[in-house]
């Protein structure tokens, strides 16, 4: 039976007066005085339905034992009904006081007694699933809503004052995690009492809001608003305070914002809504707030299709290695060709690198696939010299962010020894937006690969800002000029005397050059005049799949 009622009583007589009026209903355990009693409780206390207590005990007497009642947490949501002796009526204050939930007289009542017990479980059991609902609604830490309530209120609220026009505000804090590892547990948990503060600060004087704790620094707040411009200042006054909680330590809320004009949407639609926004705020924070627009979705849920499609294509080798040729324009010859990689999804046909390296950059995956890349090419070339081929080089590229991996050049030479292949064969295309950012750490990359024997090629040379001050400081091997720079410009001429002129320096450093993406003759006759070497592009032959290519450069030679 569930219901155990413990009766706390030194006369017998009562225990087994108790015991009758209520053993139809109840299972009775007895103690005979507050401190057999207690020990029973603490054993287990989820086993008891209520307490029956006696005052008057020898050893520790029913006040004795409220106190103690009082002061622990797991016996609080017992209930304890007091019996006293007719007319004692400064006992039954006190011991309402001191935390009783009510009182029985003698003599016994049998129907009274039935009545005020099942009435103190009932209320107990109430205040338990209170509590256990506050639990389930409020986030512990910080006392706002948790996630599932916010989203059920702000529908409650859409459904009583619909005329209203609500956004819908997504909040995180940049860098959050760093005051975790930085400063500990207890600090970061501070800092979030404090962000939970000053929301509710912000939003005291609002008629119509919600607002909550999604999950660990982030937060969400519907409200109704007028301007958007109320809205930017929201974001920078509380900008301002939050920078006031750990001076030393810039951190930044930032805001997701979605005009809401259809009530009628899943709220957690709205809510994710918001969140893309706050995605074109990741990484530059002068401006740390962001609105939601249409296209943003798009481009996002693309994204992120992509992405869920990585791992299982690396694993699966859907990525290919396509060959551009590389023609030697002076002695009109092939000279090696560049690696290119497509990927061949069974659904969505080839995709071009343009579509998923700028992803990969951003999550770090082009590690992966850099690696992937070379390894492959290591073997093709070894398939090559197997067959007893003399291959011209071949290069690969090497991304801006696999250039920043300390490891890079022990990687590398790692890959050449363990296909057995000569260095001179690998070669490295590094695109010179990467030399901008790390100079002194690319310029020592760089020497250590070029002391190994590799040749590096700078890509797409004149693309950056800065290119003469790279060109000065950094000793590359080879440039890499693609003719779309030269023609980005109105001035006719221009483009041409411009690469004139850089033919003619690289000459003088000794450097030969590769024009790329020539695609016309008098693109190639202008490019011999001016004493270019190398030219690759879809004039000569398009990227191809690398049986093609062995077609093209060792059967035909
Ligand atoms: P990139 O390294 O500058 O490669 C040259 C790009 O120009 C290639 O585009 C190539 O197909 C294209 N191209 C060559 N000739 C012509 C032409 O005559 N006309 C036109 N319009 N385009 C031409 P692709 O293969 O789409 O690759 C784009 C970029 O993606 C590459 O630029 C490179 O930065 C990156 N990429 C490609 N494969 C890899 C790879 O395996 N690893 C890494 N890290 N990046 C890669
Ligand atoms: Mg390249
Ligand atoms: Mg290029």
């Amino acid at each position: 039976m569930e219901n155990v009622v413990l009766v706390v009583d030194d006369e017998e007589v009562n225990c087994m007066l108790l015991t009758k009026i209520l053993e139809s209903d109840y299972q009775i355990e007895t103690a005979n005085d507050g401190e057999e009693a207690l020990k029973m409780l603490q054993a287990s206390p989820k086993k008891y339905a209520a307490i029956i207590l006696d005052l008057i005990m020898p050893g520790m007497d029913g006040f004795t034992f409220l106190e103690h009642y009082a002061n622990d947490e797991k016996l609080q949501n017992i209930p304890v009904i007091v019996s006293t002796g007719d007319g004692h009526q400064d006992n039954e204050t006190h011991s309402l006081e001191l935390g009783a939930w009510d009182f029985i007289r003698k003599p016994y009542n049998k129907k009274i007694i039935h009545f005020r017990l099942r009435n103190a479980i009932e209320r107990s059991q109430m205040q338990i699933m209170r509590k256990l609902q506050y639990v389930e609604e409020y986030d512990s830490l910080t006392g706002l809503y948790r996630r599932d309530h916010f989203l059920k209120a702000t529908r409650e609220m859409f459904d009583q004052y619909p005329d209203g026009q609500y956004v819908m505000i997504r909040l995180d804090i940049a860098k959050f995690n760093l005051v975790n590892s930085f400063y500990g547990i207890e600090r970061g948990d501070h800092f979030l009492r404090e962000v939970s503060d000053k929301i509710r600060k912000f939003m005291a004087g609002k008629e119509h809001v919600t607002y909550g704790r999604m999950r660990a620094d982030v937060f969400a707040i519907c409200m109704t608003y007028t301007k958007e411009s109320e809205l930017m200042s929201l974001s920078s006054k509380f900008r301002d305070e939050i920078r006031e909680i750990i001076p030393e330590f810039d951190m930044i809320p930032v805001f997701g914002f979605y005009l809401i004009n259809d009530l009628k949407m899943e709220v957690n639609d709205m809510y994710d809504n918001a969140k893309l926004a706050t995605k074109i705020c990741k990484g530059n924070y002068m401006q740390n707030y962001a609105f939601y627009q249409d296209e943003m979705s798009r481009d996002i849920i693309k994204e992120q299709k992509i992405v869920n499609m990585t791992r299982p294509a690396l694993e699966q080798e859907k990525f290919i290695l396509y060959l551009q040729p590389k023609y030697d324009i002076q002695q009109d010859k092939y000279a090696g060709a560049e690696v290119l990689v497509r990927w061949k999804d069974t659904d969505s046909g080839i995709i071009s690198p343009g579509e998923f390296i700028p992803i990969f950059e951003r999550n770090g995956f082009i590690i992966k696939l850099d690696y992937y890349v070379w390894e492959h090419t290591c073997q093709m070339i070894r398939g090559w010299l197997d067959k007893g081929y003399h291959p011209n080089p071949v290069s690969v590229n090497v991304s801006r962010v696999s250039v920043y991996n300390p490891k890079l050049v022990d990687v590398i030479c790692e890959l050449v020894e363990n296909y057995d292949i000569p260095p001179e064969l690998l070669q490295l295309e590094l695109t010179e937006s990467a030399y901008t950012s790390n100079p002194y750490m690319i310029r020592e990359t760089m020497k250590h690969l070029q002391e190994k024997g590799f040749t590096i090629l700078m890509d797409d040379f004149g693309s950056g800002y800065s290119s003469l001050n790279v060109l000065k400081d950094i000793a590359v091997d080879v440039l890499k000029i693609d003719m779309k720079f030269m023609s980005d410009t109105d001035i006719p001429g221009r483009g041409e005397n411009i690469l004139a002129s850089v033919v003619n320096m690289a000459k003088a450093l000794e450097m030969p050059v590769i024009a790329e993406g020539v695609e016309k003759e008098s693109q190639v006759e202008f490019l011999k005049n001016i004493g270019c070497e190398y030219v690759q592009g879809f004039y000569y032959a398009k990227p191809m799949p690398s049986d093609e290519y062995e077609k093209l450069v060792f059967y035909a030679g």
